[in-house]
Formats: C-alpha cells, sequence, structure tokens
C-alpha cells in the first residue's frame, strides 16, 4: 500500500512507506544484540597502549602544591571558551588540566587523515571575531581547528597555568577553606576557588569486543592516536607514502572513518573498508572562502548572529535568511517546508509528524540513488546504502568516500550487521573467511553510554561527603546543565540540560562560559565565597525539563547505535538527557537574560 501525507504540495514520486519501515525494521532487528554497550572493550591493562599519545612526548614537571582561583578539567574548546571569558572578566589565573600534550581536546586526539568539521567552520570554530582568524574552508580541516584552539590558548594567557599529559584523580569539596582540593596523576595536589568540568562526550575510545582482538600480530591503531609513523603522510593530507606496499582494514564506517577513507583509497595497496552499518553520506560541497566576501560579512556581533540564526534555521523558527546553508539547515528547513505545505485545517500534530516523516523518507531517497550515482559496482552499492532515518545515525557528509569505492585496491568488506567474527594473528575474519592484513584501523568510536564518572576517570565529592555519581544515581540533575546542587563553586559546561544543541555543540558552550565568567565576577563584588544552586532551583528545572518532547534522536526503532543506546532499552535515568523545552533559541535568550539581570536567580551566594 502507497500513503503519503495530504498537502498541498506538487506530486512528488510516491514512496512506499510501509515497505521502506519494514526494510528498515528487518536491517535494525539484524543488528540488535543482547550484550548492548557490553560488546564494546573498554581500553586498560594489555590494550592501554591503544591510548599512548602519538603526538607529544610527555615533559617530566614537578608536582604542583599552590592555589588557583579557577580550576578546569578539559582543555578542549569547554576549558578554552570558559577560560577566555573568565579571562575577559579579569580572572587570569585559570587552571586547564588536561589529559592530551596541547589544547584542543577532541581536535588534540583526531589527527586522522581528512578529518574536519561537519559543521560550517564560521559557527563550529569558537571565538573567531575574538582571535581575528578567517577560516580558510567553508569546512575547515583538523589541523587548522586544532590551530584556533592553540590561537586562544596563547591570546588568553591560558598555556601559562595549564597542567598537559595530566589526569584528574579525586576532587574534594573542603567546606572549611571554601575551595577544592584537586589531585592529578602527576602527583599533584592543589586548591581552587572554583572548577569547571569540561570533559567532553567523545573522548575516551573503544575498541570493539571482537573475539582474538589481542592475538593480531601486525600493526594495529584507533584513529584518535593515528600512527603517522607507520603510515607516512600527515594530518595536513599528504600522502601516507608507507601504505604504498600494504594491506590495511579499516573496521567501522562512522563519521570518523568517511573521512578517513578516502586518503587510505589513495595509499595503501589494498583496503579493506569493515562494515557492519552503512552511515547515511550526504553531499559535502567543500569550498574554500573568499577573504573579500568574509570582510563582508564580518562586522562587529557577526559571530553571534551566524550563531543565532543557525540555532533558528535548525530550531524550526520562522527564519527568511539561512545564513550558514550547511547540511544541517538544508535537514531542517526542508522538514519545516514540508511541514508548512499543509492546508491550514489539517495542521495537528499527527499530520506534522507524518510530514516530518515524509520529508525524511525523501531525503534518505537521494541519499541511497545518490550511492547508486557514484558507486560503479552495483552490488557494493547495494551495500552502502543506509536503510534507516536520518538522524538514527549521526548523518555524513563526504563527496569522496563513495567514490572511494571506485578505486581498484579498495574493497569494502560488508558483514550484513553481525560484525566482525574475529581478528586472528594474521588479519579478521568475515562470514568464514579470513582476510590477511599487515594493519588494522579501528575506527570504532568513543564510550558513550557509559557513567559520567568511568568516562571523566574521576569522581566529585561533594558538600557532606556526597559524591557525584550519587548525586546523579537516577539520572542528571543540574540547573542549566551547568550547576548541581551539593557541589558548590562547580561548573559542567556541555550542552545538556541547556539548549542541548547537538549539530553545533560549540554554542552550548561558548554560552555556558560566558554565563560562568559572569556569575563569578558577580560572586566576587558580593564578597561571596560559596556559589550553589538551591535544591528547589535544581527541581524546578529538572522539572520544567521533563515537561517537554523528550529526546527528539535515539528513538528505540532505530538501528543500534550510540544514539539510542545500542537499541536497548535507555533506562529511566536517559529522560534526563534533555534540553529545555522551549528549544535552544529561546533557551540561549532566556540564559541571555538571566544572566544579565544580575539576579542569578536559583543560585545562593554565600
Ligand atoms: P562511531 O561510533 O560513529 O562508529 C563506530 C563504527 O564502528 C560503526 O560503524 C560501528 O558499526 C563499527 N563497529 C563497532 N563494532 C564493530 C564490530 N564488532 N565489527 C565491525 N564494525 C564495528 O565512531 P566514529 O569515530 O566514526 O564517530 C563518533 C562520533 O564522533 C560521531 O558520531 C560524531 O559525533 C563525531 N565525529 C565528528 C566528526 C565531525 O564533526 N567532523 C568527524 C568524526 C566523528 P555500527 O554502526 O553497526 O555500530
Amino acid at each position: 500500500m502507497t500513503t503519503t501525507t495530504e498537502s498541498t504540495a506538487p506530486a512528488r514520486t510516491p514512496i512506499d512507506k510501509e515497505a521502506l519501515l519494514a526494510r528498515y525494521r528487518a536491517e535494525r532487528d539484524k543488528r540488535l544484540r543482547d550484550d548492548g554497550n557490553e560488546q564494546y572493550l573498554q581500553i586498560k591493562d594489555q590494550l592501554a597502549h591503544y591510548l599512548d599519545d602519538p603526538y607529544t612526548p610527555r615533559a617530566e614537571r614537578e608536582p604542583k602544591t599552590d592555589h588557583v582561583t579557577f580550576a578546569f578539567v578539559g582543555g578542549g574548546f569547554a576549558g578554552l571558551v570558559t577560560g577566555a571569558r573568565l579571562n575577559e572578566a579579569g580572572i587570569t589565573d585559570v587552571r586547564i588540566i588536561e589529559k592530551g600534550g596541547d589544547f584542543g581536546g577532541t581536535w588534540y586526539w583526531n589527527r586522522y587523515p581528512g578529518a574536519q568539521c561537519d559543521t560550517a567552520s564560521l559557527i563550529y570554530m569558537p571565538l573567531l571575531e575574538e582571535t581575528g582568524h578567517m577560516p580558510s574552508e567553508k569546512y575547515a580541516h583538523a589541523p587548522e581547528i586544532l590551530a584556533q584552539c592553540q590561537r586562544i590558548g596563547k591570546q588568553y594567557g591560558l598555556y601559562e597555568n595549564a597542567l598537559f599529559h595530566t589526569e584528574v584523580e579525586n576532587m574534594t569539596w573542603d567546606a572549611d577553606q571554601s575551595r577544592w582540593v584537586i589531585e592529578t596523576n602527576r602527583g599533584d595536589r592543589f586548591t581552587a576557588d572554583y572548577v569547571g568540568m569540561g570533559t567532553g562526550p567523545l573522548h575516551v575510545p573503544k575498541l570493539p569486543g571482537i573475539p582474538g582482538i589481542e592475538s593480531f600480530k601486525g600493526h594495529s591503531f584507533h584513529t584518535s592516536r593515528w600512527d603517522y609513523n607507520y603510515t607516512g603522510g600527515d594530518p595536513k593530507g599528504a600522502l601516507m607514502e608507507k601504505l604504498a606496499d600494504k594491506r590495511v582494514a579499516i573496521i567501522g564506517t562512522g563519521a570518523t572513518s568517511v573521512q578517513a577513507v578516502p586518503h587510505l583509497a589513495k595509499a595503501c595497496k589494498t583496503l579493506y573498508v569493515v562494515q557492519r552499518t552503512p552511515s547515511s553520506v550526504d553531499v559535502r560541497a567543500n569550498k574554500p572562502l573568499d577573504p573579500e566576501w568574509f570582510a563582508s560579512i564580518a562586522t562587529p556581533g557577526w559571530q553571534k548572529r551566524w550563531l543565532e540564526n543557525f540555532t533558528a534555521n535548525q530550531g524550526g523558527d520562522i527564519v527568511e535568511e539561512d545564513l550558514v546553508q550547511d547540511g544541517w539547515t538544508d535537514l531542517s528547513r526542508r522538514i519545516r517546508a514540508r511541514i508548512m505545505e499543509l492546508p491550514r485545517d489539517k495542521m495537528t500534530p499527527e499530520n506534522m509528524m507524518a510530514a516530518f516523516e515524509d520529508s525524511d523518507f525523501e531525503k534518505m531517497e537521494e541519499i541511497r540513488s545518490r550511492v547508486d550515482q557514484i558507486v560503479a559496482d552495483k552490488e557494493t552499492a547495494q551495500k552502502l546504502k543506509a536503510w534507516y532515518r536520518q538522524l538514527c545515525k549521526r548523518p555524513c557528509f563526504h563527496d569522496a568516500y563513495l567514490q572511494s569505492f571506485n578505486t581498484p585496491g579498495t574493497h569494502l568488506i560488508d558483514t550484513d550487521g553481525k560484525g566482525v567474527e574475529k581478528i586472528t594473528e594474521k588479519g579478521f575474519v568475515v562470514a568464514g573467511v579470513e582476510y590477511e592484513v599487515d594493519c588494522i584501523i579501528y575506527a570504532s568510536g568513543f564510550e558513550v553510554g557509559t557513567e559520567w564518572t568511568r568516562r571523566a576517570g574521576f569522581d566529585l565529592t561533594g558538600r557532606d561527603g556526597l559524591k557525584l555519581s550519587e548525586a546523579w544515581a537516577e539520572g542528571m540533575r543540574t540547573k542549566h546543565g551547568i550547576h548541581v546542587h551539593g557541589f558548590p563553586n562547580a561548573f559542567f559546561v556541555q550542552p545538556t540540560q541547556g539548549a542541548n544543541l547537538i549539530s553545533n555543540v560549540p554554542h552550548n558552550l561558548t554560552e555556558a562560559g560566558a554565563t560562568i565568567a559572569a556569575i563569578i565576577s558577580h560572586a566576587q563584588k558580593k564578597g561571596a565565597k560559596e556559589i550553589e544552586v538551591t535544591k528547589e532551583a535544581q527541581d524546578e528545572w529538572v522539572a520544567l525539563l521533563l515537561t517537554g518532547m523528550g529526546r527528539m534522536i535515539g528513538s528505540p526503532d532505530c538501528t543500534p547505535g550510540y544514539y539510542n543506546n545500542e537499541g536497548k532499552a535507555a533506562g529511566p535515568a536517559a529522560k534526563y538527557n534533555v534540553g529545555y523545552p522551549a528549544g535552544a533559541t529561546a533557551y540561549f535568550k532566556y540564559l541571555e537574560g538571566w544572566r544579565n539581570s544580575g539576579e542569578f536567580d536559583g543560585l545562593a551566594f554565600r
């Protein structure tokens, strides 16, 4: 049976929705596994070498035993933008503690060939206006983003106090002194008036729990620790000449693999791309940015205007202009256009959902037909098609990934949703066939479904000995995603329970950074030593969050992945992983008003 939503739009090629949904279900079902998140290996013990830093040698130093105003865990975007805003507010002794050898966070670690941002640089790269940097491309490559992180670090004096190659092990509130005591794996034991947490969502690499993974005798590494000594080439995309005589397997076909495969396909003698679930790969259309054009748009306040315009386009607000024009705004504008085609008297929530679904079906059909247009081998093309709704998995955009499968030495090894059977001394096995390789590259992603404290590597001990893991045992509880009752002078810099704008995470972080700087300035002016959200204010905020529509991504109907807890029931805590019910634009406006009012409603200053 063919059904389409009633609309005033011109006739489109009808889509057999029932057949499509049946196909989506069948593809999902064959990927469901009982072990969910447990299928992945935590990298430790004999596997610990997969975490070694290939980029910067570790420098010896004396342990720190001093006092700073602000200590921040994580030297990625969150720490950098918070540090910058604190510096602007006159708080200059900010100490960033970072497990990598420099600033950059995800962009420190992810130097795999082809790494680039997936949201337009002009809104993705933080503090462009403040640093005066013009991105060279619409979607900048990783070395340029890392350089922007370093630029921020230098401009705001964040290097002097930073502790690199250092991991926090304990953070304990000292109620007598109204300060935090921070202990690290480098023997540091110092104190701070305030602490910030910017540990990021995707920073602990994971390996697939494939039997025999430890037995492989060739070379292997995770994409976030790219071994250029072995491959040759560099993060800027120079040919990896040392792979010319190598047989290489890359396991995984998520957003990382999609960007790395074209470079491997050019370099390797033989490349096996081992797939469990195909990604949806839409058009990228990257281009250099024109300095003259940039000068015309970069008038004072431009980045804020661009950020707000993108967020409004994402949120379904009625916005005439789409300044950013990238894959994300295309997606949301299409959905909105489809809904607006409904006659006024048919604008019911059901019809709107159906219009949303129609738009998704059309988009995915386009993406699947793009595979046929590009990939010469028909069988390979069939296997590269994604059978799920677009937001079931991270959407990808690339103009060379699918083309790689037309390269003679590149072979797609599709595992029909089952994954690699085993790893042997010589290679890997799929459907009973052993493929011998010299190198295995794990593009197997990062821990997402595990506890915050496991990913952070430490727990916080707040007032009266309360641990953060206890406070959040039933799920995350905060005000604005920033403040947690029981943890005075501690601030979390991340999107959840705030705007929750996942398509452009840096926007959440810059707003949080500005808010924290305003709060601390206020406390200093008042002479308050402690800042803490009241229990009532936190409860009220959480209750407000729960009035929203819930999570828009991660439906259990989806093919398993980290968006939907690997297809397992998400548990009661998952309902707290949401944002402001009225949407990101409304949240940012609300937050700006909240901090500018100078009242900081809900916080107690003592
Ligand atoms: P993902 O978690 O997205 O992908 C992991 C891949 O490994 C999947 O294809 C997965 O298959 C596959 N896999 C896991 N276990 C097995 C197995 N046993 N056998 C075979 N294959 C297996 O990790 P990524 O590093 O690609 O991306 C993580 C996130 O990082 C992205 O979603 C995105 O948010 C971010 N990112 C952002 C980029 C950007 O903005 N520019 C670029 C790259 C990443 P399956 O799908 O079946 O689970």
